[in-house]
């Protein structure tokens, strides 16, 4: 009878836990809700690769910028719902990959959804409008600010978009920001701080970035995140230059007082930033 007992609540748990795990409950989902302005918001859950959500929630309805993981788009929906009630009006994703777009399908059951292939059936449609010839972006009205959409690709994928809320002052740039962790480029170095130069004369001082994935940066952080990787990449090229290969950089830990940036983004560790730098600078 006992052991009967002691049976059923095995089953029970392991029940308890599969629907916990399906529905994506409970384990790890702890969210963090930052406020920029009156709309605009950032939420992040505590799953998977952490992803930043852009919100802006008002008179309006509400727009995503990114949807993260699939696993928990339910959950962001629920969150994003005690910030205002209603359907997502739009979804605009950073770029196409599965811990930004995810969740487009759970949120985005009556949104227009905007990616960087979209931006001229948009145009067409009437939802964006292009700027001029020396303006590379597009913007659209809404909850009292002009949105840009700023394509901006060639370093984290070729689908890359920089969304821009400018009176609010905020700039979420996915993946082309990763504040706690190496970028995210592989052997385009180059053609990131070429990305993040654009960024320094583009924007106000003032203004507040969300990254793709760890904390907020102003603009400040930004310049001192850019001064360290111009820093890790001086340190490589200079080895390069003395005829070092990336192994024994890799062995003799070159770059091990920036260890703490590989530790956020466990697989862009220094070891990745090394090979990183050398397959953008090689040629040199
Ligand atoms: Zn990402």
């Amino acid at each position: 009878m006992k052991i009967k007992r002691i049976i059923l609540f095995i089953v029970f748990l392991f029940v308890v836990v599969l629907s916990n795990f399906l529905t994506g409950h409970g384990l790890g989902t702890e969210k963090t809700v930052i406020k920029f302005s009156d709309f605009v918001y950032r939420i992040t859950l505590d799953f998977g690769l952490r992803p930043n959500i852009g919100v802006s929630a008002g008179p309006d309805g509400i727009m995503l910028v990114d949807t993260g993981h699939q696993d928990v788009a339910g959950e962001l929906l629920t969150a994003v719902n005690q910030l205002k009630e209603g359907d997502i009006k739009y979804i605009i994703n950073t770029h196409p990959h599965g811990d930004h777009a995810g969740g487009n399908k759970t949120c985005g059951e009556n949104a227009v959804v905007i990616g960087y292939d979209d931006l001229g059936q948009m145009v067409s449609e009437g939802v964006l409008t292009p700027g001029d010839e020396s303006n590379n972006f597009y913007s659209l009205d809404f909850n009292g600010e002009e949105i840009r959409i700023i394509p901006s690709p060639g370093a984290h994928s070729d689908k890359d978009l920089i969304i821009y809320f400018t009176e609010s002052g905020v700039v979420h740039m996915g993946d082309l920001l990763l504040t706690q962790s190496f970028p995210a480029v592989g052997p385009r170095v180059k053609k990131y701080l070429e990305i993040l130069d654009w960024v320094f004369d583009e924007f106000p001082p003032s203004t507040k970035f969300i990254g793709g994935h760890g904390r907020d940066y102003t603009m400040v952080e930004v310049k001192e995140y850019h001064k360290m990787l111009q820093d890790t990449i001086n340190i490589v090229h200079k080895k390069m230059k003395a005829g070092k290969a990336v192994e024994d950089m890799k062995q003799e830990g070159v770059l091990k007082d920036y260890k703490s940036w590989g530790v956020f983004l466990e697989f862009l560790d220094t070891d990745y930033w090394i090979t990183s730098i050398h397959e953008s600078y090689k040629n040199e």
